[in-house]
């Protein structure tokens, strides 16, 4: 049999979803067809022109380009898209190995329009749904047999790139090698996390998350709380998003809140808890009077200008249907979180308080873990596609069983039955029997346990996704100190993992770093650098620790300032010359100086494909110090192909200085790549779970096919020839008021910096003398007025400060 691939996808719909489908599909290389009605108003004397025929799909692809945040990784992976009618272009879907329907979510449509698939498909072309509600047995009772075992739900979130979970959904008679198959190709090709549900109302993750939502706006009212004080006490506090029940509610959109639940509860006539999904009578009002959220500009919150054209908050109030201003309340309980050190402790300082906030919170979270576990089999046959549903659907850091574990299941239970709530039976048993957790790790494998089999059962993982959690908690950490680990990661491979807060890199990390080279030396075959830090997009590191290098310049201890950053530039260049290979895999944030540890310590890059990587120091009135300079533009010029043809190293120069002067960053990994942060060497991974495992295979390849560490050679650098060609960009951008006076002075040093100082153009130089110029710059910065003035900006507000 053929090894079925998918290289050509039709996504038919182009609306919010569709185009989001189909930015992705094209973002991962898969040649797209999208596809729309044609308008239904179309004059007659335009119905023989295709612009005006395709005016509804070109709408759709307009605003995938111009998508904010991007929906394509490259603005030019547009150009594998492909836009048509419904008309004229039916039959193109032919080529196409998969094609998902991503139209109006009402089921007469939907039934069309599959039945038109039937006759234009091949046998064996895969079909899928991204319905969020009907179900599939509706939509394919009038289908072939071929058809309905290839047909299945693909249920993405919005917005597709960013939203991890994909819902994975067999009909009655979809084959099983099909749901295997997708489930494969989302996890590796698209990145996704697969959650397999059920073909039952909204699935897990909307079944679940709204159930939570509506619940949690039903008890605000009997509770008498306000809008603000049900968002502050269901965040962080909670492990969930900042934005809580009412401003996600606001983000999704208060009609589609409203039609999931009307929906949900149109379908489930025998569910415990039906009336759960009865949204309050204010919130329909709200959407007779369009106030849905950010979409019209005005849901539970809305921005209001003063007379004086001040920005302000306010909210609604559900009585009367009118905005007032607020301020953000306080509680007791959320005072208890703020000091607690782990998110368990956070949680059950909030859940387990007396106070009115402690009490509402434990109504809402008790009845939808209750609600959850009622839930299996119904919707899912574990607990682990529930919790991944909620943890990649909605952002919550624990998903309802994590979270029942964290706050502990035999309190909890004790408290729930005081309050006279009907306890699941499979949790007595499962107390009963002694088994006190729904999950528990043993030797390095995650258990959870498992309702049917009334035991635990190891939770299914890819052979590619290395935890680093469950290593360390399974005995693997061979050194560690508060700032980073060192974890073995079997097969001689080991890792070091910061876990400092936005993994920022401080001295302890430093000198962590080269007592682990020397580890590995004696030890191993070779380095992986990366770590597992959770959040959307989560930070490999955000950079260098501005406080720690602050107290050096307050004190004014330059001396020990440049021995710091010798030591830190010295460790990374030994890293790169070592004779093992050294891996180094990025995701989210790789900023300032994670950013220069991969460009200088790893010999290739691991990159997941959500990037943002950038030199971002002139932000705060510096520039990279640990060998970011020279070895960005060591990475634009290692790759020429016959360096010794070249004469003229300049159209290298400016991209390397512009990505430093500019502090650009990336946009995605393929942005890195275009910016040259990223170069041939280096891969990029749609999956972040697969990152430490690639890498660790990595290097064990690089090791078995006998690696040689680079040669240290002097370097070419544009020397004083670079000093004319930045004076003009900077006079130009300076015109155009791009640069302030601060910038371009700084800009003007980073400039000789990265040319080599004061050299004849094309002159050799050990790159010794780039990190020399690198640490007196650094410094001369850190003398600068203005350069003060953004540092204390930075750690005030956490952004940067034009000067
Ligand atoms: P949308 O309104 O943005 O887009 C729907 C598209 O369907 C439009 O491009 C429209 O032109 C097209 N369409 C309208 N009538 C049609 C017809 N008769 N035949 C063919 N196409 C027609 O909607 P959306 O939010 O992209 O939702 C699309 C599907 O995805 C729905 O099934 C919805 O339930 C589901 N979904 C939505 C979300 C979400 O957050 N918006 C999330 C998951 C799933």
């Amino acid at each position: 049999m053929m090894k079925r691939k998918i290289t050509t996808a039709g996504v038919i719909g182009s609306g919010i979803m569709g185009g989001g489908i189909a930015a992705l599909l094209a973002s991962t290389g898969i040649k797209t067809l999208l596809f729309d009605i044609v308008p239904s108003d179309l004059p007659d004397e335009k119905n023989g022109d295709t612009r005006a025929r395709n005016r509804i799909v070109q709408a759709g692809f307009d605003a995938v380009l111009n998508a904010k945040p991007a929906l394509l990784m490259l603005k030019k992976d547009a150009a594998r898209i492909q836009i048509g009618n419904l008309e004229d272009d039916f039959s193109l879907l032919a080529d196409c190995d998969w094609i998902v329907e991503v139209v109006v979510e009402n089921l007469a449509v939907k039934q069309d329009l599959l039945k038109r698939i039937e006759t234009v498909r091949r046998p064996g072309t895969i079909v899928s749904t991204n319905t969020s509600g009907i179900p599939l047995k509706k939509m394919s009772a009038e289908l072939s047999e071929d058809f309905r075992r290839h047909f299945l739900g693909t249920h993405f979130f919005n917005p597709v790139r960013y939203m991890k979970l994909l819902e994975i959904i067999p009909g009655e008679d979809t084959l099983p090698e099909i749901v295997a198959f997708m489930a494969e190709f989302g996890e590796k090709r698209l990145g996704k996390g697969i959650v397999q549900a059920k073909d039952t109302p909204n699935f897990v993750g909307n079944r679940i998350g709204v159930q939570g939502i509506v619940r949690a706006m039903q008890l605000m009212e009997e509770d008498e709380l306000t809008i603000p004080e049900v968002d502050t006490l269901c965040g962080p506090a909670l492990g969930r998003p900042k934005t809580a029940f009412f401003k996600t509610a606001d983000l999704v959109g208060l009609d589609t809140l409203v039609h999931v639940a009307d929906n949900t509860f149109d379908l489930i006539p025998g569910d415990e808890r039906r009336d759960t999904f009865k949204v309050p009578d204010f919130i329909n009002a709200m959407v007779k009077k369009k106030l849905l959220g950010k979409k019209t500009q005005a849901g539970f919150y809305k921005k209001d200008l003063t007379p004086e054209w001040k920005t302000i908050r306010k909210v609604i109030d559900p009585q009367t249907l009118e905005y007032h201003e607020y301020e953000w309340p306080t509680f007791p309980c959320l005072d208890a979180a703020k000091k607690a050190k782990t998110l368990p402790d956070k949680i059950k300082s909030v859940v387990y308080a007396d106070d009115r906030g402690g009490r509402y919170v434990w109504k809402v979270l008790s009845e939808n873990l209750i609600y959850a576990a009622n839930r299996i089999p119904e919707i899912a046959d574990t607990i682990v596609e529930i919790d991944n549903a909620m943890k990649w659907g909605f952002n919550f850091e624990l998903g309802p069983f994590e979270t029942w574990d964290a706050i502990g299941v035999e309190k909890s239970v004790a408290k729930m039955k005081a309050d006279g709530l009907m306890v699941p039976e499979p949790i007595i048993k499962m107390l009963a029997a002694g088994h006190k957790t729904f999950y528990k790790n043993e030797t390095g494998r995650i258990l959870f346990y498992d309702f049917a089999a009334v035991t635990y059962q190891p939770a299914s993982v890819s052979a590619e996704a290395v935890s680093l959690n469950s290593l360390k908690s399974s005995g693997n950490v061979v050194k560690s100190c508060p700032s980073a680990s060192l974890v073995d990661l079997g097969d001689d491979v080991f890792c070091v993992e910061f876990h400092t807060k936005m993994n920022a890199i401080n001295g302890e990390i430093i000198d962590f770093m080269a007592d682990g080279m020397d580890y590995i030396e004696q030890n191993g075959i070779g380095l992986v650098i990366g770590n597992q830090a959770g959040g959307m997009p989560g930070a490999f590191s955000a950079g260098g620790d501005l406080k720690f290098m602050g107290e050096m310049a307050r004190a004014g201890k330059w001396n020990k300032m440049d021995a710091f950053l010798k030591k830190a530039q010295d460790g990374l260049q030994y890293a790169h010359y070592a004779p093992f290979p050294v891996i180094a895999a990025p995701f989210g944030l790789t900023l300032g100086g994670g950013c220069e540890i991969c460009l200088g310590a790893a010999d290739k890059l691991l990159a997941h494909a959500e990037l943002y990587m950038g030199l971002v120091e002139i932000g705060v009135g510096l520039l990279p110090a640990g060998g970011g300079c020279l070895n960005l533009w060591k990475k634009m010029t290692e790759n020429i192909p016959i360096p010794a043809k070249i004469t003229d190293y300049a159209p290298f120069f400016l991209p390397t200085f512009m990505n430093i002067a500019m502090a650009k960053v990336s946009t995605s990994a393929a942005d890195a790549h275009a910016n040259g942060f990223l170069g041939p060497k280096d891969r990029i991974i749609f999956n972040r779970d697969y990152l430490i495992g690639e890498a660790k295979k990595e290097v064990i390849k690089m090791a078995n096919d006998g690696y040689t560490p680079p040669v240290k050679q002097p370097i070419r650098v544009l020397g004083s020839a670079a000093q004319g060609m930045v004076n003009a960009e900077l006079h130009n951008m300076k015109a155009a008021g791009f640069v302030s006076d601060h910038d371009a002075l700084l800009a003007k040093r980073i400039a000789f910096v990265i040319s080599g100082g004061n050299v004849r153009t094309n002159a050799r130089i050990d790159e010794n003398v780039i990190l020399k110029l690198e640490r007196e710059a650094f410094i001369d910065f850190w003398k600068e007025e203005k350069t003060i003035a953004r540092i204390e900006h930075m750690l005030k507000t956490g952004k940067p400060l034009r000067n």
